[in-house]
């Protein structure tokens, strides 16, 4: 009878497993493929000065457009690139990519770039975007690497040699999605950072709760001490933009101030001038 249970329990899972492996193995043959034929590209979302209203710069976000026209999120793609051993072949083309479109912009914009978690624990890191930048004939300052808490906390000493490699090259750190790791202050004592980011659900719900609203001013404040520049993810409603405002936050992103695009739709108005006055 206990056999007999036994198998009953353990049956139902046995199908589900597989379906989920071969799905795995499928989903990463596609993305080796996609690589291999360049299907996966940057797309361009504008970083905002909220005092001028101007354009600063883009933040790369990766698409992948399958051959059936769909797309799929990053956030399904780059942790299967990960655990496969694709993401340094990823990065290079994405980074190759995004460097030289960002050529092609004024010379004041920055072109914003991600790092995942696990390429802050591989030493060569920081010389290898340093060589892509060379090749691209990018100067470190016009880039920007966008860093979490996570990534850091990692293997903190590698993380160190690689972070230093790159400033000391003249290339800019941002801390991403501040306020949902653990240690962010910490961190920011250890490290010299450029920017932070204050992760998007802070700003999504800061209006209908006044102690997200103190928080987001605190973290403005800690940025005015340390020197260290603050931008707003996620702005999608004219009264997140002009509470930032107000709170004297520096930089913004979202929905409301442009939608991620792909390189050929960023319009010369859109790059180098004001985001258009709304109505
Ligand atoms: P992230 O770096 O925090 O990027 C911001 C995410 O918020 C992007 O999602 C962006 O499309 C989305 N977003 C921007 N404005 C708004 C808004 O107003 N409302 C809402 N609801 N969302 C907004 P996306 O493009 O899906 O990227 C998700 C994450 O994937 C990124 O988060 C980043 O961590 C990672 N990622 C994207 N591209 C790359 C890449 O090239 N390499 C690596 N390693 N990671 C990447
Ligand atoms: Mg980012
Ligand atoms: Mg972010
Ligand atoms: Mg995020």
């Amino acid at each position: 009878v206990a056999k007999k249970q036994g198998r009953n329990l353990v049956k139902p899972f046995v199908p589900a497993m597989q379906e989920e492996l071969a799905k795995r193995i499928r989903v990463e043959a596609d993305l080796r493929a996609a690589i291999k034929n360049a299907e996966i590209v940057p797309y361009y979302q504008p970083l905002v000065d909220l005092k001028t209203k101007e354009i600063i710069g883009f933040e790369a976000l990766a698409r992948w457009k399958t051959a059936s026209g769909e797309f799929i999120p990053p956030n399904e793609f780059i942790p299967v690139a990960e655990e496969a051993g694709l993401i340094v072949d990823l990065t290079d083309q994405l980074l190759r990519r995004a460097c030289g479109d960002a050529l092609s912009w004024p010379n004041h914009l920055v072109l914003s770039f991600n790092l995942s978690p696990i390429q802050l624990s591989d030493r060569l890191l920081g010389l290898r975007i340093l060589r892509i930048l060379g090749d691209v004939g990018l100067p470190a300052h016009r880039i920007e690497l966008e860093v979490t808490e996570s990534a850091i906390i990692q293997d903190a000493v590698t993380a160190r040699i690689v972070l230093d490699d790159l400033v000391n090259a003249g290339v800019r750190i941002a801390l991403d999605d501040f306020g949902t790791g653990y240690s962010s202050l910490s961190q920011l004592s250890n490290y010299r950072f450029d920017k932070i980011k204050i992760d998007r659900s802070f700003v999504a719900s800061f209006e209908t709760n006044d102690k997200q609203d103190k928080v987001i001013k605190a973290i403005i404040a800690l940025g005015a001490g340390l020197g260290v520049t603050i931008t707003a993810e996620g702005i999608e409603e004219e009264s997140q933009l002009q509470r930032l405002q107000d709170l004297g936050c520096d930089i913004g992103q979202g929905y409301l101030l442009g939608r991620p695009a792909p390189a050929e739709s960023l319009a010369a108005d859109q790059i180098g001038t004001r985001i258009a006055q709304r109505r």
